[in-house]
């Protein structure tokens, strides 16, 4: 239970006693002392708890005590005087419930500013998780429309390829018998041919040669396509070194010089990616200018980087301009198969190697001469999805 605090009595204080002395000494000598100690007491009350009923009752009794005819007077001022603190107490006291009341007022502005603001932002955080749900749902429909979109190239391919492969194997066994055939015919009968029937069948001899190449380019592209990726780590400068190995007669014939810098490791599949720079060497072997040694650099950047960029660039013919993109579509050739034999179909394969290991291949013209192949490879690759 609470206990009620009361303020000590008058009389307990000696507050009366002291107030009746001074009022005495007030109306006896009637100078400002006498007030002066009035106001002390008053403020000391005041400070101990006397009441303002208290005060008048200990004044009429001090008052009565004096009975002297100035008594009157000196007690008017003395009351007066008491009176004026408790008054100047009052005012303070309500100029601070203004105060608090002020302060309450802004407070509670405050705390309505602070509700609205958190009610506003919670509308904001509920229309950005709706506005996120949404983008997410589309992201994933577009997800899923890419996996299917993917999923039916890579179908499709797969039946370009295996067509691409029925084709050629079927045509390859009547090509190699017409070759056999027309081998048949000069051995068994060239000698007796006139001149013009032999140029004829050589001729026909040298067709075939190129159909039987172009049916080898065909079924080694759709087993590209086909094969599945053996993957390993492929130390990028024994595989170019090796490759220049390979094709030691090509670069000898041509008089060309192969320069091989810093080549970074990469996670791929060795044969594919061999059948890759075996195709831009031996492209930039056989694209060469014939007005000035050929010069055929392997080289990256930085061999640190992920994922690696390598380039391959020769001082060659050159390719024109706007047909960067071309060339690495299927039987594309910018040269006259007599002045530079080919089928058309390595670029192909080296694009095809390139997409598998999730890489990328591109072209560009070297700085004044010849050109620049660029082959990026994943140094992690994981393959394209099954
Ligand atoms: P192929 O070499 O059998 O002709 P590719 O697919 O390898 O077929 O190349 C396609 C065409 O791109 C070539 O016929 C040639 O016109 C051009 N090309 C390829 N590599 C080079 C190169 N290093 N310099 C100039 N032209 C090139």
């Amino acid at each position: 239970m609470m206990e009620t605090v009361h303020p000590p009595a008058a009389d307990e204080t000696g507050f009366a006693g002291d107030y009746a002395a001074a009022l005495a000494a007030h109306a006896a000598q009637g100078d400002e002392t006498g007030l002066t100690a009035a106001f002390q007491l008053a403020r000391a009350g005041m400070a101990l708890g006397v009441s303002l009923t208290e005060i008048c009752e200990i004044h009429q009794g001090a008052a009565a005590a004096i009975a002297a005819p100035e008594t009157a007077q000196c007690s008017e001022e003395f009351l007066l005087e008491a009176l004026t603190v408790y008054d100047m107490a009052l005012r303070g006291h309500l100029d601070t419930i203004r105060q608090l009341r002020q302060e309450v007022e802004e407070r509670q502005r405050i705390e309505e500013d602070l509700r609205l603001a958190t009610f506003a932002l919670s509308r904001q955080r509920d229309n950005l998780e709706t506005e996120v749900e949404k983008r997410t749902q589309q992201v994933v429909a577009m997800l899923d429309d890419l996996h299917r979109t993917n999923k039916e190239l890579m179908q499709n391919n797969q039946e370009q390829a295996e067509f691409a492969y029925a084709v050629s194997h079927d045509l390859k066994s009547p090509t190699n018998t017409v070759r056999m055939l027309l081998n048949a015919l000069v051995e068994d009968y060239g000698a007796g041919m006139p001149e013009g029937a032999r140029e004829l069948v050589a001729m026909q001899s040298a067709t075939v040669e190129r159909m039987l190449r172009l049916i080898d380019d065909l079924l080694s592209y759709s087993n590209t396509v086909d094969a599945e990726l053996v993957l390993a780590p492929v130390p990028l400068d024994r595989l170019l070194a090796s490759v220049a190995a390979d094709l030691f007669a090509e670069i000898e014939e041509g008089g060309a010089e192969v320069v091989l810098g810093a080549l970074p490791e990469v996670r791929g599949d060795e044969t594919q990616l061999r059948i890759l720079f075996q195709n831009l060497v031996a492209n930039a072997i056989k694209f060469r200018d014939p007005g000035r040694p050929q010069k055929v650099e392997i080289s990256c950047a930085d061999p640190a980087a992920d994922p690696a960029v390598i380039t391959v660039r020769d001082r060659g013919i050159g390719i024109p301009p706007g047909q960067g993109e071309r060339i690495f579509g299927l039987f594309q050739r910018l040269h006259a198969h007599d002045d530079y034999p080919g089928s058309g179909l390595g670029l192909a394969i080296c694009k095809r190697i390139a997409t598998k290991h999730d890489g990328a291949i591109g072209v560009e013209p070297g700085e004044g001469e010849g050109t620049v192949f660029r082959v990026t490879l994943p140094r992690h690759a994981e393959g394209p999805e099954p």
